[in-house]
């Protein structure tokens, strides 16, 4: 392993990624108890960091200290604990049955790692969708270079700290900065990319990896439905809705984007809606504006934008049924509702990305796949239902990255389960063995025990043809 000199490496991405790469078959060889070392310390870190993470976080856009341990702390910490717990296994070589036809042979799969990784993350969970993926790179045996989200500075600059305390940076190392630094990072010929962003940005990670033929992993977002039918109890739901909606502001990529209520159900949902968010964010009646527990969007150009989505909406004849106050200097917009909503509002085109839930209402089943299936797949279907039939129904006729029925977010919290879009919502999945296994190239390996193949090798007479033949039948 290279020297231990701790650098600032500034953008100077050739020369660290030259360092890796003269290092990435030494770590490649590290054991599974070097491996879970080096998560554990990232986890000590965040647990003895935490009042730290809290501060800059909350520089950054306010996030309530809650949401702060709860979504960035807990999710990379339960998650190392699961990965600790089953590397070892993981990291065994598989084994495969093998077929008659290659008698004598044994086969398994030997996750091998990738070797090179870039990681490039975003601002709405700005640490632990930076250092989650670094988890499953370095489970598998990776090295990796990190690009923090440039929005969030406060924790990146963070992000760089802690990753510059436990790495040499020839094994990981974080580089800061905006989209001319991601585009100096891309240049570079790495095995496996892993973007996590919105989709315009991840075709351009995939253009760029083409270039090298690198792997990706594109975690991107989309307009996710929350479909509630006529027998979901509103009552019950409504604060589901408004912790799943409304934490971080609504900047959650697998926040619900808009609701698709049965008509029957319209009235209900929005009343009690009304309740929740009053309850959760304005109990004293002083306004959502000085709750502690709502964040902010996190800059003025983000604001406008999704301020732009009630004014459009409003201007073409949508009805704002809860919140709508604005408040410029503070990124600030109230939790807001809108109805008698249209596509030929950007609230209904775009991904809302922010606090504002539309909410659009059916008669029958079958006009909801309709209008879901004419759009992209997105990267989170929620169902909300007491019918199994109708769930069932749903679930069979839509595709999506993940699905939660009768509750929302809590996908992304199990490490069992794999966590990723489709297609326009994102390519490959994340999250426990799911991505250890994207961090791993998949080699499979067969070894001979005993006799050859020579009953097939030329010539090809008559007894060889008849072997072949059988093949085909019986085999
Ligand atoms: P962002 O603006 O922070 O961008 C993400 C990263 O891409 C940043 O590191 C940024 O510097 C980099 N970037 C920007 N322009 C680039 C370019 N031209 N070339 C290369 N890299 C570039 O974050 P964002 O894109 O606004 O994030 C929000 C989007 O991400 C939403 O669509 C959301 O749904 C999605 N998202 C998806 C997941 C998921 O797990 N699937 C998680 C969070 C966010």
């Amino acid at each position: 392993m290279e020297t231990s000199i701790k650098i600032d490496v500034g953008t100077d991405v050739r020369r660290v990624f030259e360092a890796q790469r003269a290092n990435a078959l030494a770590i490649s060889l590290t054991s599974t108890d070097e491996r879970i070392a080096k998560l554990r310390k990232i986890q000590d870190y965040l647990v003895s960091h935490q009042e730290e993470i809290k501060r800059v976080m909350y520089a950054d856009f306010r996030k309530p200290a809650v949401e702060v341990v709860l979504a960035e702390i807990f999710a990379i910490t339960g998650e190392i604990k699961f990965v600790c717990k089953n590397l070892s296994s993981w990291m065994k070589p598989q084994k495969v049955p093998t077929s008659m036809a290659n008698v004598g042979t044994s086969s398994h799969i030997k996750h091998e790692p990738k070797g090179n990784v870039l990681i490039i993350a975003p601002w709405n969970y700005p640490l632990s969708l930076c250092i989650k993926p670094l988890v499953s790179a370095i489970a598998a045996g990776n090295v990796a270079m990190v690009k923090p989200s440039e929005m969030t500075p406060n924790t990146s600059a963070f992000v760089k700290k802690m990753l510059n305390e436990l790495f040499e940076y020839s094994e990981v190392a974080v580089f800061e900065g905006d989209a001319p630094v991601a585009t100096a990072l891309l240049r570079l010929p790495f095995n496996h990319i892993f973007y996590t962003g919105n989709p315009a940005v991840g075709k351009i990670v995939m253009k760029a990896a083409a270039e090298h033929l690198a792997s990706v992993t594109l975690e991107l977002g989309g307009k996710s439905p929350c479909i509630i039918d006529e027998t979901a109890d509103a009552k019950k739901i409504a604060g589901m809705l408004t912790w799943g909606k409304w934490l971080n502001n609504g900047q959650t990529c697998i926040a619900p984007d808009y609701l698709y209520v049965h008509e029957s159900k319209k009235d209900d949902v929005v009343r009690e809606l009304q309740g929740a968010i009053t309850r959760m964010y304005n109990a004293d009646g002083r306004g959502v504006e000085h709750s502690d527990s709502y964040s902010r969007i996190v800059n003025n150009r983000h604001f406008e934008r999704v301020k732009n989505y009630i004014d459009d909406a409003v201007q073409k004849g949508a009805k704002i049924e809860i919140g709508g106050k604005t408040i410029s200097n503070q990124n600030f917009i109230e939790p807001t509702v809108l109805t008698g909503v249209n596509d030929d509002m950007t609230v209904m085109r775009d991904e809302i990305f922010g606090p504002v839930l539309p909410i659009i209402s059916y008669h029958n089943r079958e006009e909801v796949i309709r209008y879901i299936n004419a759009g992209q797949k997105p990267l989170a279907l929620y169902i909300m239902s007491n019918d199994t039939e109708n769930t069932q129904y749903f679930m069979d006729r839509t595709s999506a990255g993940d699905s939660v029925i009768n509750d929302l977010l809590l996908q992304f919290g199990n490490s069992e389960l794999p966590f990723g879009g489709v297609n326009n919502s994102g390519i490959g999945k994340t999250n426990g063995f799911f991505g250890f296994q994207e961090f791993s190239n998949l080699r499979g390996v067969m070894k001979r025990n005993f006799g050859t193949m020579k009953f097939v090798y030329p010539p090809y007479t008559d007894k060889v043809q008849k072997l072949v033949n059988f093949f085909v039948k019986y085999l």
